[in-house]
């Protein structure tokens, strides 16, 4: 039997540990905590050693959770992977309650104030969206943190500073929007922000940045990334079984009644934002589809009905 004994070691123990109950070693664990791992590296895996942490396994949190993981097709600072979060034309009562994550402070803000015109522009309040992060004042944080809660904002757009402890009731969405720096540990700690309560179901997102997807990282070379979150990214695997194997829930099984990752069930994809663009007429197009033209692909009361507008280069008409 082996016995260890350090105030130290038993400070760690009582904190964060999922050092413990992960099959990565990770960049981002501070160095004394990164000795949690390395010691079960050398007791080894026969060596029953038992972790209690708040990333507990789904099982022993019964709630419902689904997780959709999709690379971002559009600009990152054009926001429009995440449009559907703010439909043209909703109303307040249509907004589904969504946490949003972005750690680049940066970016955060600019995302407020994108996703603030939009909702302006939608003839929304202007309570409905609101943003929290440690460069606010104590105050403003208080009174977001308090409207997310009772519902009177519906979309908080936030960092870290939306952590573990954090309980607000009725959260169905959580999105995590680029995930450079981020582990699984953090991922499913924020994905548990939703369906916090008997009952409710939540969705979590990761949109995933280009350079996140490059060739030259991978789950053997993961550059300063999380092996589990490189491996959730470029893996075609089902979400839930990659996130369950790096927290070491042997005991997890698929439930194929239930929809857990958009790999098992694409429909769970959202809404994308398209975008039209302007092609000027080309002549080889007359040769690949001589009996077609722009009536072919939208009908006078189609472009009606949907109050689109396009414009047509003269040639075409
Ligand atoms: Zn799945």
């Amino acid at each position: 039997m082996l016995v260890v004994f350090s105030p130290k070691f038993n400070r760690l123990l009582h904190s964060k540990n999922w050092q413990a109950h992960l099959p990565y070693l990770t960049h981002s664990w501070r160095p004394s905590y990164s000795r949690i791992y390395i010691l079960r590296e050398i007791v080894g895996l026969d060596v029953p050693l038992i972790c209690l942490s708040a990333t507990c396994p789904k099982s022993f949190r019964n709630v419902l959770l689904s997780t959709i993981v999709l690379p971002m097709e559009h600009d990152i600072t054009s926001f429009l992977d995440i449009a559907f979060i703010l439909p043209l034309g909703c109303r307040e009562a249509d907004l589904i309650k969504t946490l949003k994550y972005v750690d680049d402070i940066e970016l955060l803000t600019k995302m407020f104030w994108w996703a603030y015109q939009r909702a302006a522009s939608t003839g929304l309040l202007d309570y409905v969206i609101d943003i929290v992060h440690s460069g606010l004042s104590v105050r403003h944080q208080e009174i977001c943190l308090e409207g997310f809660r009772t519902g009177r904002t519906a979309i908080l757009l936030g960092s870290s500073k939306i952590s573990t402890g954090m309980n607000f009731p009725g959260v169905c969405r959580v999105i995590q929007y680029k995930c450079c720096d981020l582990t699984i540990p953090d991922f499913d700690q924020r994905r548990g922000r939703g369906a916090r309560y008997p009952g409710e179901f939540s969705v979590s997102m990761i949109f995933v940045e280009p350079s996140m997807l490059e060739d030259h990282i991978s789950v053997e070379n993961p550059k300063s990334q999380d092996p589990g979150i490189i491996e959730l990214i470029k893996s075609d695997e089902c979400i839930e079984a990659i996130i369950q194997r790096c927290l070491e829930n042997e005991s997890w099984s698929r439930d194929p009644s239930f929809p857990c990752c958009n790999r098992c069930t694409p429909d769970l994809r959202p809404a994308r934002e398209f975008q039209f663009i302007a092609e000027h007429w080309k002549e080889e197009w007359r040769t690949q589809w001589p009996s077609y033209g722009p009536k072919s692909l939208i009908s006078d009361s189609g472009l009606e009905d949907n109050s689109l507008w396009l414009i047509w280069n003269g040639k075409m008409l």
